[in-house]
């Protein structure tokens, strides 16, 4: 993950308040619906009852008056009661139902227009980004402070399109990085063949060497390429368990101590006694150890030495790797662990560096929740490689 693509992006990673989430909206709005429906009706019925009230004692007057003067009742109480109930009763019932749809119609147009522009604004960008427009961004609507889903939703998005960016930059600068490395021993190798064809160089062994070392180094460089694209993908697994410091150390040296020997290069190691386990993956931590102490052989000249310390530090244990070699120039160590940086470029190359050795270490090692850094005080005065790991709980 990287915080580049990030760094214009608001982070929500809280839970919003209840309130402000799209459930208790949409309770919300029906809820609109429901108080006019209700408002209607009590209105409509305050409004009608007196009306109807009024024409029912018209008609008990009347009735009362045709019993006193001895004349037929003409008028049904009982029926003339229910109309008037009745009529009470549709009426306030039809201006509640008119109030309700109006009331449902406005707050679902509001709703449907808060709801369906970020998400129109977000079909688009997809639209954008699948067309290879990764620098593509949603607008975010609502406050980053209280989001609701739909602005979660338009960070976390825009969140993606930022590492989708990043990705897609990363990917066009490895092609031409890798381009560029494998145009140098190409370059060497063609040299030679058409110096050979033109009987410009010798047909012998010596030539044939040459061509060969460029094929090597190119073979070289094609396996960290595999083995960087695999541990930058994370295409890997690590089983961690608890591992004896000592032990990692001491495998580590065995494997290049013949290496150490031929160049004339002393290699110890200073462990303290009693050291707490730490929790890491042995292959992977091996592999780091032993790209730490070859980079210390290749840039110690020999008659020189190479020291493997290891020291708890709170809740982690650091191991650092200490040569008395060539050393690194100041400018130079904040960059060493990028992909392909080299101090000495063309020196590198004729000593078949590939620069990938670095990047791979602290890919693992971060994977392990650790931390890898260089120091060197300059030119000439050895460098010291330090990484911590995690104390096996
Ligand atoms: P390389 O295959 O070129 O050694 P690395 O990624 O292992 O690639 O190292 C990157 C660069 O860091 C090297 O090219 C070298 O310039 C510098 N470097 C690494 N280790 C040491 C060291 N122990 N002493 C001096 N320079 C070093």
């Amino acid at each position: 993950m990287n915080a580049a693509g990030n760094a214009s992006v608001p982070q929500v990673d809280k839970e919003g308040s209840w309130w402000v989430r799209l459930g208790p909206k949409l309770f919300l709005s029906y809820m609109v619906v429901v108080v006019v429906g209700a408002s209607v009706v009590h209105f409509g019925a305050l409004w009608l009852a007196p009306h109807a009230f009024a024409q029912h004692i018209r008609a008990m007057q009347e009735a009362v008056h045709q019993a006193m003067t001895g004349g037929q009742i003409s008028v049904d109480l009982q029926a003339n009661l229910y109309a008037g109930y009745r009529h009470a009763v549709d009426t306030a019932l039809l201006l509640a139902l008119g109030g309700a749809v109006l009331a449902a119609v406005a707050v679902s147009l509001f709703v449907t227009f808060k709801i369906s522009r970020p998400l129109r604004a977000m079909v688009r960008a997809t639209e954008y980004i699948a067309e290879g427009h990764y620098e593509e961004r949603v607008p975010v609507f609502g406050s980053p402070e209280h989001p609701d889903e739909l602005t979660e939703l338009a960070v976390h998005f825009n969140r993606m399109a930022g590492h989708l960016a990043h990705s897609e930059e990363r990917r066009r600068e490895l092609i031409g990085d890798v381009a560029h490395e494998l145009r140098t021993p190409l370059t060497t190798i063609k040299g030679y063949i058409e110096g050979l064809v033109d009987g410009v160089l010798p047909p012998e062994r010596e030539t044939y060497l040459l061509i060969c070392q460029e094929t090597n180094r190119m073979s070289r460089l094609i396996d960290d390429l595999q083995e960087l694209s695999r541990v930058e993908a994370g295409a890997y697994e690590l089983h961690p368990r608890p591992l004896s410091v000592q032990a990692l150390v001491e495998t580590a040296i065995r494997r290049l101590e013949p290496q150490f020997r031929e160049k004339g290069v002393a290699v110890r190691a200073d462990l303290p006694e009693r050291l707490p386990q730490v929790q890491v993956d042995r292959d992977r931590m091996l592999q780091v150890l032993t790209n730490l102490l070859g980079n210390a052989l290749h840039y110690t000249p020999s008659g020189g030495s190479v020291m493997v310390k290891a020291y708890r530090r709170g809740s982690e244990i650091a191991i650092a790797v200490r040569d008395t070699g060539e050393g690194i120039p100041a400018e130079h160590l904040p960059h060493i662990f990028q992909r392909f940086y080299r101090v000495d470029k063309s020196r590198s190359r004729t000593g078949g560096g590939t620069g990938i050795g670095l990047t791979i270490a602290k890919h693992l090692v971060e994977a392990h929740g650790g931390r890898i850094w260089a120091e060197s005080p300059g030119k000439g005065q050895g460098s010291t490689f330090t990484f911590t790991l995690p104390v096996s709980s």
